[in-house]
């Protein structure tokens, strides 16, 4: 009998749909369908008295009970304020984003009963899970945490361009390129430039808006109809103030996009406080009141090409598509025109969720080849620590690296070669600059900017500050995140993402340097660690924001998450 590895899945968590891959025996990424038999799951969550019911159910209830249901919770990922209220509880975007996740794992559970047993397990455990390439130190941590309330052991959290371009690459291992990912989901554009090798996937630069997705193609529909229906009817009102005209037009704009995307019109009909106004949408209309959208995803292109060549990248082999939303044709139309190339429409539902789920099995595979080697030399070894880096270091030799993989190989039935290609490199860019509140020459707070957007990370910097007076208790840094390329920038153009307070030891003299080292890892995850430089004691450090959920809220969400079951 084949032995298993422990899966690992793949977790798109989009702002309009989710869904959830694995790699099969065969080693193929697939999609797992949900328990409606679809392969994606509308990211709707509708609290109904003692049930939470996630996907295409809650999308059909937003029309009747519009205050019950939460959709684009993704957008809010990372914002303090938010907090939906239901019953006598309060929700975070976090622990709404868990429960889409509780639904496509539940489900996934479902219909792989046999396969995930056969490993040893019952449950899906471990997960890789995207976020927007866009996505700041907040957002990261938040989604995250998302994974950690629906009981998940996140092992990686990964930009959704470099899932794709996991995908893509997957494809043919034989060839370096570089691609530019141009990724329109239902609320986010990212554009990236990655180079795809054999050994790793190398996000060069990075541009986007969070703010910028199919929605708001919807939206531009939903305020033309609403025009139409004003004009026909002579009703002046906003017809858009009534919560079931607006969930109702939603939808319909959504579906009228989707058939425009295949044929040249289609008809729409608005209903309104008894009265009905029926149109037709012609394709040619319906680009004319979006064009200034797409325009402004090229011109986010533009600003990210122009970033790649500061850093050296003037060119690009391929341009590939993914996100739901490009499969708009006007999207490859105007992509081709600006860069007179053809540009792939590459998977674009699925791309990304296979792309985490083949990273995932690569973390897998990894994972058992460490454990292997470390029974064969009997040496203790970072349980999920990166092959290729050891090998580089020495501290593992090639001959037991490859004789593990052909045991590996021989006892799960993957091949030889994707098994060897377990250790695939991922290089990424922190998306946003990030630095401190400092004073300037002239005594003014500015931002100073320690890690500027597109810089490639892990990066590690270190800078010094300085005690104000004799014995101080405390310093306090203000952490701050922005999308600039300057060092220094006024406090304005930056948001506060996080506070530090050092607690100093006592008895310091004024006028002490202490060294702030700032780690900003692989996931985007930022990391904090202080020295006073007179006996280089270590100095705690505690890091806050009222952005992620943390403490008695996390553990709340938590223990309600596990108690549990979504429909
Ligand atoms: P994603 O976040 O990648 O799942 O993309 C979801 C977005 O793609 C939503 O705004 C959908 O309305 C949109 N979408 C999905 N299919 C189509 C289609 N055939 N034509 C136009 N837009 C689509």
């Amino acid at each position: 009998m084949t032995e298993k590895i422990k899966p690992i899945f793949g977790i798109d968590l989009g702002t309009t749909y989710s869904s959830i891959a694995y790699v099969d025996e065969y080693g193929k990424a697939v999609i797992i369908p949900n328990a409606e038999n679809e392969r994606v799951t509308p990211s709707v969550v509708f609290f109904d008295e003692t049930n939470i019911v996630v996907g295409e159910v809650a999308k059909e209830s937003a029309k009747l009970y519009p205050n019950e249901v939460v959709s684009f919770i993704k957008r809010s990922m990372g914002e303090p304020n938010f907090i939906f209220e239901y019953g006598n509880e309060r929700y975070r975007p976090e622990e709404i984003s868990a429960y889409i996740l509780k639904k496509l794992a539940q489900d996934a559970q479902q219909h792989l009963k046999e396969k995930i047993s056969e490993s040893g397990d019952e449950k899906i455990t471990d997960v890789v899970i995207t976020c927007p390439a866009y996505f700041g130190i907040n957002e990261r941590e938040a989604t995250r945490k998302a994974g950690e309330i629906a009981g998940f052991n996140v092992r990686q959290i990964i930009n959704e361009p470099t899932a794709a371009a996991v995908a893509y690459g997957s494809l043919d291992t034989t060839q370096n390129r570089v691609v530019l990912v141009y990724d329109l989901g239902g609320g986010t554009f990212d554009v990236t430039m990655i180079n795809i090798s054999k050994e790793s996937v190398e996000v060069i630069c990075t541009g986007g808006d969070h703010n910028l997705g199919g929605k708001d193609w919807d939206d531009r529909i939903v305020t033309y109809l609403v025009e139409q229906f004003q004009e026909e009817t002579g009703i002046t009102e906003d017809i858009l103030d009534d919560p079931d005209t607006w969930q109702d037009l939603q939808l319909s704009a959504e579906k009228a996009k989707k058939i425009l995307s295949q044929r040249p019109k289609t008809p729409v009909s608005i209903t309104h406080g008894g009265k009905r106004v029926k149109l037709m949408l012609e394709k040619e209309k319906f680009e004319e009141i979006t064009e200034d959208l797409l325009e402004r995803t090229v011109d986010f292109t533009r600003d990210m090409l122009e970033a790649a060549g500061q850093k050296g990248y003037q060119h690009f082999d391929e341009i590939i598509l993914v996100g739901g939303a490009t499969r708009m044709p006007q999207v490859s139309e105007r992509i081709e025109k600006e860069f007179t190339m053809v540009p792939k429409v590459f998977d674009p539902d699925e791309a990304v969720a296979k792309g985490a789920a083949i990273y995932g099995w690569k973390l897998a595979l990894n994972d058992d080849l460490i454990r292997r080697i470390s029974e064969k030399t009997q040496k203790p070894i970072e349980a999920s620590g990166n092959l290729s880096e050891m090998m580089e270091k020495s501290e593992i030799s090639a001959r037991d690296f490859q004789e593990a993989a052909r045991e590996l190989a021989e006892d799960t039935g993957y091949s030889l070669p994707s098994v060897e290609n377990a250790m695939l490199r991922v290089k990424n860019v922190s998306s946003k600059s990030f630095g401190v509140v400092a004073h300037n020459l002239t005594d003014e707070e500015i931002v100073f900017n320690l890690v500027l957007r597109n810089t490639t990370v892990p990066v590690n910097i270190k800078k010094k500050f300085y005690t104000a007076t004799e014995n101080q208790k405390t310093v306090l840094i203000r952490i701050m995140e922005s999308e600039t390329s300057t060092v220094e920038i006024p406090l304005e153009h930056a948001t506060e993402i996080k506070t530090a307070v050092l607690h100093l030891p006592p008895n310091l003299p004024a006028d002490l340097p202490i060294e702030i080292a700032f780690y900003l890892n692989e996931e985007g995850q930022l990391n904090i660690t202080a020295l006073e430089t007179s006996e280089y004691r270590k100095i705690q450090v505690q890091v806050d924001t009222a952005s992620v959920i943390s403490g008695e809220e996390f553990e709340k969400a938590k223990e309600r998450s596990q108690n549990l079951v979504v429909h």
